[in-house]
């Protein structure tokens, strides 16, 4: 293991900004801390740096206690949300300065400053100055500053957000790229869940000071630890709901959200007459319109997992168009449909009846 957080705690006064993280992260992962504003990501992340002591609780890198470690005596570099450059120097003195204060001799300098430049695909422009190039070559230099160093950890502090939204997107490829090319271990911190899921290996999801989920993006988005992580991962409709029946292979669920029950296709661990949360992705809800045949529920239950509804609104968003449905029970359900085919009309209009229904595998439980 690379690096190990042991029941890390970090008070304020009488503020606990990260409340006993305990975490892990291997050699060459891309890892990401997600979490809202103010959820202590920043600092479990200026923690590693060393630009923060733990109240309590330890931080190894490769084995060797952090404690009294200074920043600069860590294996670890740090990239900046504002990518600070030195304007006054060139492209290639900016990326050489650090190896020039470590008195790294001058010809493999020279090839380590080339062989960084090349990785951030910045050759061409190594006797520019910073004020001669875009935002996202900037935040390239910073990035090939910091690389050229060979740090075991390179730390990146919202390392896109200073950058505008199409740059951001081309940029998180090229970022996911460029840490696979080097296979430094990567420790990223940001609000923004899509630049972690994109780029990300796995992700730390925090929320007030504690860890809510370490998981891949795909095992956070399909199978969330609790209410907080399917709520903050993409969309969902969260119902409250009981548990009816816990069985090996099923349990049905019931929420006066719904008419009908929830049948999931296999047990959870949950005691019968529990107060929970069941959560559908509108992706996985399927809407047929309501003159065609009545959609069958599950073998084993067939009047579960559908409810008539309404389309209030729809919004096309190209590939897929988002209907926000009102069920007779008064609930309003988001369903995206796919745009599959080409058509001049991909939306239902407002008014249309529909049946929702979904497969037993689509709902999540989660303990209340
Ligand atoms: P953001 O995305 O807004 O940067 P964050 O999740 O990174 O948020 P942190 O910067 O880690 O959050 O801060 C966590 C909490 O600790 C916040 O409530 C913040 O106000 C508080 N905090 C951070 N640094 C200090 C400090 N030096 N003194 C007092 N409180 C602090």
């Amino acid at each position: 293991m690379l690096i190990r957080f042991e029941n890390v705690t970090k008070r304020f006064g009488s503020f606990i900004a990260v409340d006993n993280v305990s975490l892990d992260i291997a050699v060459g992962e891309f890892f990401s801390l997600l979490g809202p504003s103010g959820c202590g990501k920043t600092t479990l992340l200026r923690m590693l740096a060393g630009l923060e002591t733990p109240s309590a609780g330890r931080i190894l890198i490769d084995g060797v206690d952090m404690a009294g470690v200074p920043p600069n005596r860590r294996p670890v570099n740090m990239v900046f949300q504002s990518y600070a450059v030195f304007p006054h120097m060139t492209v290639a003195d900016n990326v050489a300065y650090g190896l020039k204060i470590d008195r790294v001799p001058r010809a493999e300098r020279d090839s380590r400053v080339a062989e960084a430049l090349a990785l951030v695909k910045l050759d061409d422009f190594a006797h520019r100055r910073p004020d001669q190039l875009s935002g996202g070559q900037r935040q390239r230099v910073a990035l090939a500053r910091a690389l050229v160093k060979r740090p075991k950890v390179l730390l990146l502090d919202e390392p896109l957000s200073a950058l505008d939204a199409k740059l951001r997107d081309a940029m998180r490829g090229e970022l996911a790229a460029i840490q696979r090319e080097v296979g430094v271990t990567f420790v990223m911190v940001t609000h923004d869940q899509d630049e972690a899921l994109a780029m990300a290996s796995r992700c730390a999801l925090m929320n007030r000071g504690t860890l809510q989920q370490v998981a891949s993006p795909g095992d956070l988005y399909e199978f969330p630890a609790n209410r907080f992580v399917a709520d903050f991962i993409g969309t969902i409709n969260l119902f409250e709901a009981t548990l009816a029946v816990d069985e090996t292979d099923h349990a049905i669920v019931r929420t006066p959200a719904l008419d009908a029950p929830v049948y999931l296709g296999h047990g959870v661990t949950g005691a019968t007459g529990a107060q929970v949360w069941v959560g559908i992705r509108p992706e996985k809800i399927t809407m047929t319109p309501a003159d065609a045949p009545r959609p069958a529920g599950p073998a084993a239950m067939p009047h579960a997992n559908r409810t008539p509804g309404t389309i209030m609104t729809s919004a096309y968003l190209g590939a897929v168009t988002l209907y926000d449905i009102h069920t007779s029970g008064g609930t309003l359900i988001k369903v995206t449909a796919p745009n599959g085919t080409r058509s001049a009309s991909p939306a239902l209009p407002a008014g249309t009846q529909v049946w929702l229904h979904w497969e037993p595998d689509a709902p999540v439980m989660l303990l209340a």
